[in-house]
């Protein structure tokens, strides 16, 4: 590329079109220089701020169970890794943890487990209107993997509001390298589409620098999400855990996470996108990094603390030993140092919600930097 200012106008044409080549990704990804991948992170930021304000919004992340049908390549808590101390919250506990998540001003609860059978719908469903029933005003988002469509519905219709479900890569011939041939992509994609015919707020991802993944796949997957326009993107780099067929696979990288969040960023002004704790376990400071590139949402941890070192999905995560008021209080020091603050409210998605309860008018766009 012919210098900054080249580079500056070609991302000011992805912005303007919403639409980025091949080329360009592999090049941002591959050969941007610092200068031009803080351009970069620049019209990110700028993007962001527009819609959202310097404001970050939190999700309360409740994983509930470690328990596993599946056995994905790359995952900790695949149900072939005997390794792991297994443990299911009970409907108390978890409540609990809600209550703890609203004293510390938390206004979105993320559900996250394995697929775990014992989590019948009726019981998800119990849970699900056991909370809005305490908590009416709060959102709750579930991640519990792939489900019938008559199943997204009941749990609709109960009260859950959001989905969680990283598409994991668009490419089938990826998809078969990094999951047991009884998963699919094309059935992944499918729950996709039919969360967001019930009425879901649906969050798809993939994680960075996965085992075989080519720019080309990234490429797709960007096409994929075009396609489907969620209203969350959770990316995040792919960190090898030992006890998986991944285990001696390199890790990916923060940097190309970073710029990718920044891209996507331009390409999806008004989708909700964390930086994510993988974020922040490969890069000490890769939560600010990506909030800095355009990311507005971090999820910290509610789950009690006795727990949280049995869900490790990779190796190194950080946050495992924190009660909930400490990492509460440790993240919104974390964004207030870079200048951003975290507001407590239930941060839909800006075509689901007023701005008032998405609190994107409370601060003002200005220029900032890791101090
Ligand atoms: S990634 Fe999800 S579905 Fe796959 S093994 Fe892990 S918890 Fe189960």
């Amino acid at each position: 590329m012919n210098g900054n200012s080249a580079f500056e106008a070609k991302i000011m044409e992805m912005k303007e079109q919403k639409k980025i080549s091949l080329e360009l990704l592999d090049y941002i990804l591959h050969s941007a220089t610092e200068e031009e991948r803080e351009t970069l992170y620049r019209i990110a930021r700028e993007t962001s701020q527009a819609v959202f304000g310097k404001n970050v919004y939190l999700r309360g992340l409740i994983e509930f169970t470690n328990y596993c049908r599946n056995d994905c390549f790359y995952c900790g808590i695949r149900a072939g890794n005997r390794n792991v101390s297994r443990y299911r919250l009970s409907p108390e506990e978890i409540l609990q943890c809600c209550d703890k998540g609203a004293e510390l001003g938390f206004r979105t609860f993320v559900l996250q487990g394995g697929e775990d059978p014992y989590y019948s719908d009726d019981r998800i469903c119990e849970i699900v209107r056991a909370i809005k029933k305490k908590h009416p005003d709060h959102a709750i988002t579930l991640s519990i993997g792939e489900k019938s469509y008559e199943s997204y519905k009941r749990y609709f219709e109960a009260g859950a509001e959001r989905y969680l479900l990283r598409h994991e890569t668009a490419n089938e011939e990826h998809y078969a390298l990094l999951h047991p041939a009884s998963l699919s992509g094309a059935h992944r994609k499918q729950c996709l589409r039919d969360l967001k015919k019930i009425g879901y707020q649906v969050g798809c991802g993939i994680m960075v620098g996965t085992p075989h993944q080519t720019t080309e796949h990234i490429y797709e997957d960007i096409l994929f999400m075009q396609d489907l326009m969620p209203h969350m993107i959770g990316i995040g780099p792919f960190l090898a855990h030992k006890d998986t067929p991944f285990r001696d696979e390199p890790d990916g990288s923060a940097e190309e996470t970073i710029s990718l969040l920044a891209i996507l960023r331009i390409l999806f002004p008004k989708v909700l996108l964390p930086a994510t704790t993988a974020l922040g376990t490969a890069d000490s400071l890769g939560r600010e990094k990506g909030i800095l590139a355009g990311a507005n949402v971090i999820m910290p941890n509610l789950s009690p603390s006795n727990v949280r070192d049995k869900y490790l999905l990779y190796d190194g995560k950080i946050c495992t030993g924190e009660e909930a008021a400490e990492c509460n209080s440790c993240l919104r020091a974390r964004m207030a140092k870079i200048g951003y603050t975290v507001v407590d409210v239930r941060g839909d998605h800006p075509d689901f919600s007023s701005a008032e309860t998405a609190g994107n008018n409370v601060t003002k766009p200005t220029e900032e930097g890791i101090s």
